[in-house]
């Protein structure tokens, strides 16, 4: 079986160094334990957080073992009751094409009920980001202005899409006019900006005329630059991520804005909330039900962007950080 470890640690942007491919032998499965192969896995930005030794919520992976991920696999087979040969599952395997999974920490997926790559992606860990983060912490309301960056992508594209759902204004930002169309046309957000424009602060002022009453923070950098003097009294922020910089070293440029922000927090009401997707994990069945019940209808429509091998993650890791994948970055084993 192959694996892909984190050979080193990165200074800046990974290279395709920082990550090894190894042979392992096949493992035999105990009581308790299932063998899957792997066919799908996901490629998402907190693995950059893994990879590096500095603090944060999750503990970092040691190196030379295997890169974290979520996983769509196939039972080869099984030792526990619940499981059979032939089963599709969705597991958190990492960058393998095989693992020994105990069945407990397995959850069955049904083909029939929707394509299973879904669990990575609309239907499944990124989804409910969107879902819960916009929801719990952002309260969007009729008409107002709801605005997300990285609005291609898996968590954005749901923002948008959800904010719609609830009666308010979507405006996306996203990384050239092939992610914008995708953003408008299929997606359906009211307005969309390049980020790469030259004139991209004045572009996303003129598209909230009405200011900023929900800015779901997803990168950070200049977007928030743009984002901030837009918003409304009482505006809410659920800090969500900041790919922007999460290949950044050491200290980060220009002067001390933070006097600036904690006035603004106090004069216009601003709700700052950061959140770790797991904490709303008790919405998770709401946000089944309700995702699926959207995408039928057509309210909600998704992207995926699927790789071929599992030798491709790395430099498509590395290119999702810079915005090189367009839609639910997967790779197909
Ligand atoms: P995406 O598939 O949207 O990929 C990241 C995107 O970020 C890129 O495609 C790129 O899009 C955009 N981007 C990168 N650099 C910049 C930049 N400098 N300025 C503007 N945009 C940039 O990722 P996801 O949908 O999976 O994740 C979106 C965010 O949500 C991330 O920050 C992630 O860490 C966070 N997240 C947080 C979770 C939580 O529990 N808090 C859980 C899951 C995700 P473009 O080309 O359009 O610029």
């Amino acid at each position: 079986r192959l694996q892909i470890v984190l050979a080193s640690r990165p200074e800046g942007r990974p290279a395709p160094a920082n990550f090894r491919v190894e042979r392992a032998a096949m493992p035999t499965p105990s009581e308790g334990e299932v063998l899957l192969k792997i066919l799908y896995l996901s490629l998402d930005p907190y693995m950059r957080g893994r990879m590096s030794a500095a603090k944060s919520y999750a503990a970092p992976t040691e190196i030379g073992a295997v890169m974290e991920g979520g996983t769509v696999a196939e039972v080869l087979e099984s030792r526990h009751p619940n499981f059979a040969a032939g089963d599709l599952v969705l597991s958190h395997s990492g960058w393998q094409s095989h693992v020994l999974a105990k069945g407990e920490q397995l959850r069955k997926l049904d083909p029939a009920a929707a394509p299973v790559t879904t669990a990575l992606g609309v239907l499944g860990m990124p989804g409910f980001t969107a879902y819960a983060g916009l929801l719990t912490i952002g309260q969007p309301k009729t008409e107002e202005t709801v605005v997300v960056a990285a609005a291609s992508g898996p968590v954005g594209s749901a923002v948008g899409q959800i904010a719609k759902i609830k009666g308010a204004r979507a405006v996306g930002i996203a990384g050239g006019p092939e992610k914008c169309a995708l953003v408008r046309d299929t997606f359906g957000f009211d307005a969309v900006i390049d980020h790469r424009a030259p004139d991209f602060a004045a572009q996303l002022a003129a598209a909230c005329p009405e200011g900023i009453d929900v800015y779901f923070e997803n990168v950070g950098g200049k977007v928030w630059d743009a984002v901030f003097p837009l918003l409304n009294t009482f505006a809410r922020i659920p800090v969500c991520g900041l790919v922007a910089q999460y290949n950044a070293t050491g200290d980060f440029e220009g002067p001390d804005r933070l006097p600036v922000l904690m006035r603004q927090v106090l004069s216009k009401s601003l709700l700052i909330r950061g959140f770790i997707q797991r904490e709303f994990i008790a919405q998770r069945p709401d946000f089944e039900r309700e995702m699926a019940a959207w995408i039928a209808s057509g309210a909600v429509h998704y992207k995926e962007d699927i790789v071929e091998g599992l030798e491709s993650a790395p430099e498509a890791f590395i290119g999702l950080l810079e915005g090189g994948n367009f839609g639910k970055l997967i790779v197909k084993l």
